[in-house]
């Protein structure tokens, strides 16, 4: 790696971002409110249970009551909807988090939508992704408003630069990808039909990687200079970059883990506070 490489630490990001939290939390429950996050599981997948433990832990830390939802794989569409029917009336509850995938015989989509916008803290609904494209949504999704607050964090540039996102799910690659253009990026999204994709990625000034492969993106592609900041989060705490190599070349790069990840999380926290902080003014 080039000594000059700046790494992004995500742990520094999101410790920052909890000590304003606690501050929040204190003031919250000062005025009686405990802000509550709900998380849904649907079925028995170890990599989600590890998920929504890491996410219900660190509300636990922070003084967030985390509610667990667990239901078995075999639950219906309607049956999922019903309970975060429930969640959306339950009025001691701020967030709701259900946590992606789902078993396949679900409509995702149809789950998602049913969370109410005021409690939609990781911008999945239909709504919070079309807000977040119109650049005024108040709680973008989280992995993607993580790398947004981990640019500013470092002050890394965005406006005017070429921005290459690697992926495109409705979570990831598509609301990161507007975050940039609403930031005035010159944004290119790729996916697994884009051709010469190495040849893409080398015109990237910043390159998004969320792709969902390990090691995926090639240290060769990445253009001397380029910030690249890793969102995969694949088996064995790797990334979809292929760090060293990519490090070599990069001026700034996220690594994994302690990159991403502990920001998104302490992001999903911050919507949850700023969701209880709303539930006052209203
Ligand atoms: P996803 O829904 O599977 O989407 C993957 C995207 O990558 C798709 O758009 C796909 O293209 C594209 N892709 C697949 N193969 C490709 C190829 N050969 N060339 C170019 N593009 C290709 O995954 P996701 O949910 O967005 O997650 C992506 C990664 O982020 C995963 O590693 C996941 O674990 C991680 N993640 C991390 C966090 C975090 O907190 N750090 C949160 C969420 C996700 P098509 O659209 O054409 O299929």
């Amino acid at each position: 790696m080039s000594t000059e490489t700046l790494i992004l630490d995500g742990k520094a990001v999101s410790d920052d971002l909890k000590v304003k939290l606690a501050v929040k939390v204190e003031q919250l429950k000062a005025k009686g409110v405990t802000p509550c996050l709900a998380t849904i599981l649907v079925g028995d997948d170890p990599a989600s249970a590890t998920y929504v433990r890491m996410k219900g832990n660190a509300c636990q830390r922070l003084g967030i009551e985390s509610r667990k939802i667990e239901l078995k794989a075999s639950t219906t569409t309607e049956e999922l909807i019903a309970a975060i029917r429930q969640l959306n009336e339950d009025s001691a509850v701020h967030g709701i988090l259900l946590q992606h995938p789902v078993p396949h015989h679900i409509d995702e989509r149809a789950a998602f939508d049913a969370i109410a916008i005021e409690k939609d803290v990781d911008g999945v609904t239909t709504l919070g992704f079309s807000q977040n494209a119109f650049g005024f949504a108040d709680y973008p999704s989280c992995t993607p408003a993580a790398i947004i607050a981990i640019m500013d964090y470092y002050k890394l540039p965005i406006e005017g630069k070429h921005a290459v996102v690697i992926g495109r799910s409705p979570i990831l690659g598509k609301p990161v990808s507007m975050m940039l253009l609403n930031r005035n990026a010159t944004v290119t999204i790729c996916h697994s039909k884009t051709n010469n994709l190495g040849d893409i990625v080398a015109q990237g000034d910043i390159v998004v990687a969320a792709v969902g492969k390990p090691k995926f993106i090639q240290g060769e592609w990445i253009k001397p200079g380029a910030v690249v900041l890793d969102a995969g989060y694949n088996k064995g705490n790797v990334g979809d970059v292929d760090y060293e190599a990519c490090a070599e070349r990069a001026s700034a790069i996220t690594p994994v883990p302690a990159g991403v990840g502990p920001v998104t999380i302490a992001t999903l926290l911050k919507h949850t506070v700023e969701a209880a902080e709303r539930t006052l003014k209203s």
